[in-house]
């Protein structure tokens, strides 16, 4: 992949300002596209331009709730105002919750992690592929986790969001292949970002598991998940359609050593 691989495109990256997005966002703004972050903390997304504008690169920041239908239409519309078109997106804000076990897990928590991991999916592409496949096609990517294969204990809200995405992503890619619009899921493992550096502080347990039940025997970096991302919107993967690229250091591999 050529540095100047998304020179002229428009890439939406929602979660821009933490972890997997931020890291994304400087990684697409390095390869020439005008990065437009989004996320709930303002704050946040806004440093993300900031340090995507101090390495010379071109980039938008706006607060926007993922989950909320009003507020990713007027995103779109304003990306569409700004610069006419949308090469690609990133659907990766999300969330964890509280672990529960799932007779005890509150329903509004429930109904929380399902609106802000599944329903932005949902929202995020309904609004996105009009004004994509305007502009002669792209591709969107959307977080999923090794929570779309797995069933974590605790994590039911998490892990039925993270499989629907799974599943949003499918049907998407199956409409949307032959409009020139490629779609598909990243599925990161264990990665150090701040969504785990607080799980891990809330439970020791959860911190433990880097070195247990990786092979690789760490957690993965939020660049190292961005740049799959990155690949999987490139056109370097121009015929890789509905799939979920896992990028965990092996942590569902499901052997064992001998
Ligand atoms: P993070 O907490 O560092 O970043 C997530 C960002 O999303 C934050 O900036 C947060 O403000 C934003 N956000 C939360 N709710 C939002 C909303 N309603 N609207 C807009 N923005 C919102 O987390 P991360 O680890 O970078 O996670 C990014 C994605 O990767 C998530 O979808 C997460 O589920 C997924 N993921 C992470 C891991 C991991 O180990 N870190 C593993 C698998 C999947």
């Amino acid at each position: 992949m050529s540095n100047d691989e998304f020179n002229g495109k428009v890439v939406l990256v929602t979660g821009a300002g933490s972890g997997i997005g931020r890291e994304a966002a400087l990684a697409f703004a390095a390869r020439g596209a005008l990065v437009h972050g989004v996320d709930l903390n303002e704050q946040a997304v806004i440093e993300t331009r900031a340090l995507i504008t101090k390495l010379g690169g071109k980039a938008e920041a706006m607060r926007v709730d993922v989950s909320a239908e009003r507020e990713v239409a007027a995103l779109i519309e304003h990306i569409a105002a700004r610069s006419g078109r949308l090469d690609v997106a990133f659907n990766n804000a999300g969330i964890t919750g509280q672990a529960h076990r799932l007779e005890d897990y509150p329903t509004a928590d429930f109904d929380k992690v399902i609106a802000v991991n599944l329903r932005s999916v949902f929202l995020g592409m309904k609004y996105q592929l009009p004004l994509i496949k305007k502009g002669g096609g792209g591709a969107i990517v959307n977080t999923a986790s090794v929570a779309a294969l797995t069933g974590p204990g605790g994590m039911s809200a998490y892990a039925a969001s993270k499989h629907g995405v799974h599943g949003l992503t499918r049907v998407a890619a199956m409409e949307n292949a032959a409009h020139r619009v490629r779609i598909n899921a990243l599925a990161p493992g264990w990665t150090e970002t701040p969504m785990v550096q607080v799980a891990s502080a809330q439970n020791p347990g959860f911190a433990k598991l880097a070195t247990t039940a990786i092979p690789a025997k760490r957690g993965g970096q939020p660049s190292e998940i961005a740049a799959a991302a990155v690949w999987l919107a490139s056109d370097a993967a121009s015929y890789v359609m509905g799939q979920m690229l896992v990028v965990d250091g092996g942590m569902t591999i499901g052997g064992f050593e001998l």
